[in-house]
């Protein structure tokens, strides 16, 4: 497999199943919803009694589903992706669900996660014959459903159960069954987010609850990290926990970044964390400013928390525009930065003259930061005092974060008076990590926090070196 081609999954899962057949409808609802998590391309699998059939494509959902291919996608039962890559593979072939034909059945299957040592299980199926199309994970994942499934009989749960036991890395997955049979996963760890729940139509299964919320589902409760649930028929038919059990991780990233600030994950309110970081970030470093300020969007709770606990006025100093893709790459780097005002243009008006706290989730390259605070300084700022919701990023994620390679994190080139001046703030501060995991302190399980301190939760020495590209922003 070309390691460079392998895709870093931070992506969304959406699964339900229900009394009548607008299964595909609230999918695409459901990854609507959860778009944040990966705008590269977008799939939905409904089942048909006792075939599975799938749409998928490159872009944005509302790109891949048109009223037309959802009327006549109609089924009881239905899984669906939202997928993110990084550059140079983001091709069809690796747009999910992927569907498995084997000889008793077919099935379909997504993936949130990364698997840490999908090379060798990869070399391993090779070596049985079995070829593969794409470069992703989940195809491995899939491949290896089936041929645990064919030792068993055709038995799926089993085959799903004892290939999920030969995984290492993140994985909440949803596979879903011809007969109207939705079995999902969630790793020992619990690195990624997956919860349930229900209406009078139905149960729905999803990355985050917020899908739940915009769906007309009332959340039930997470699932659980090395739980395996089935649903069938739209009833739970079959939950227990068959991995070995190890102290819970759940990537803390989740909710400094990923997670939309309405969802609830394992008993954390993502809204109240940032508001908490924010809060945090004030005591820890405080600053005197005229306004305080978010950047759209994860740094906008984290701001409000700021302005609440330093009595600093919150004020809005840019606007997003909400209907941009990805936009155009121009050519040279003088247009490149330029064109930060296409997607937020600084608010003249509250900024000329002005000293601002500018919050935001993190600083990885310090690339981002930089572009806006010359946006900002060409806007007339005074003094311009970052601060950041997370800790330094030191650390690679093998858990599907796309973070890039040590070398390329600024934090690891810079000490924070050098990267003060390298992105040109008047002063620059980071959230400590006790900080941050207190301002998590609700969540019912523990934190994977590798990218800050290199704790993974994990034994990362077997795993291989991955190699990584970013999307540029
Ligand atoms: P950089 O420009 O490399 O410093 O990246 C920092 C910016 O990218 C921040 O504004 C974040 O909102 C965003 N960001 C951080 N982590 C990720 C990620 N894993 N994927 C996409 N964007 C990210």
């Amino acid at each position: 497999m070309n390691l460079e081609d392998k895709c870093q999954e931070e992506c969304a899962v959406f699964g339900v199943s229900c009394e009548n057949e607008e299964a595909s409808g609230i999918v695409y609802n459901g990854l609507l919803t959860l778009q944040h998590r990966g705008q590269e391309g977008a799939g939905i699998a409904i089942s048909s009694g006792n075939n599975i059939e799938v749409h998928k494509g490159l872009g944005l959902v509302s790109e891949v589903f048109s009223n037309n291919i959802l009327q006549d996608f109609k089924s009881n039962t239905a899984i669906g992706h939202d997928r993110y890559s990084t550059s140079g593979n983001n091709t069809i072939k690796n747009v999910q669900p992927f569907i498995s034909d084997y000889f008793y059945s077919r099935f379909a299957i997504v993936h949130n996660g990364n698997i840490t040592n999908a090379k060798q299980l990869r070399m391993d199926l090779e070596k049985d014959n079995i070829t593969f199309e794409a470069s992703s994970d989940t195809e491995i994942i899939s491949k290896l459903i089936t041929k645990e499934t064919l030792k068993y009989n055709g038995e799926i749960l089993s085959g799903v159960i004892n290939a999920c036991k030969k995984l290492e890395g993140s994985f909440c997955l949803l596979i879903l069954c011809p007969d109207n049979k939705i079995i999902a996963v969630r790793d020992k760890n619990g690195y990624r987010p997956l919860c349930m729940g229900k209406n009078a139509n139905g149960i729905a299964v999803s990355s985050e609850s917020c899908a739940l919320d915009t769906s007309a589902f009332e959340f039930v409760r997470d699932i659980e990290p090395g739980e395996v649930v089935v649903i069938e028929n739209s009833k739970i038919t079959f939950s227990d926990k068959p991995f070995e059990k190890v102290k819970s991780s759940l990537c803390i990233f989740e909710h400094v970044y990923f997670a939309r600030p309405d969802s609830i994950i394992d008993g954390q309110s993502v809204y109240q964390a940032r508001q908490n970081m924010g809060a945090i970030l004030a005591q820890e470093a405080p600053a005197q400013a005229d306004i305080v300020s978010g950047v759209p969007d994860s740094g906008i709770e984290a701001g409000f928390g700021f302005s609440k606990e330093s009595g600093i006025p919150y004020e809005n100093v840019f606007v997003k525009n909400r209907y941009i893709g990805r936009s155009f790459i121009y050519p040279t780097q003088m247009q490149r930065e330029n064109a930060v005002t296409l997607k937020m243009n600084p608010l003249k008006s509250n900024i000329e003259g002005k000293s601002i706290v500018l919050v935001d989730d993190s600083i990885v390259r310090g690339t981002t930061v930089k572009k806006i605070i010359r946006t900002l300084r060409l806007a007339g700022a005074k003094e311009i005092h970052m601060r950041i919701s997370s800790p330094k990023f030191l650390h690679t994620c093998y858990y599907g974060t796309d973070i890039d390679s040590e070398e390329n994190l600024i934090a690891n080139k810079f000490d924070i008076e050098e990267m003060c001046k390298q992105i040109d703030a008047d002063s620059l501060a980071f959230i400590s990590l006790d900080g941050l995991k207190k301002a998590c302190e609700n969540s019912k399980l523990g934190f994977c926090t590798g990218c800050f301190d290199g704790n993974y939760g994990s034994d990362i020495t077997k795993i291989q070196n991955i190699s990584k590209t970013r999307l540029e922003k």
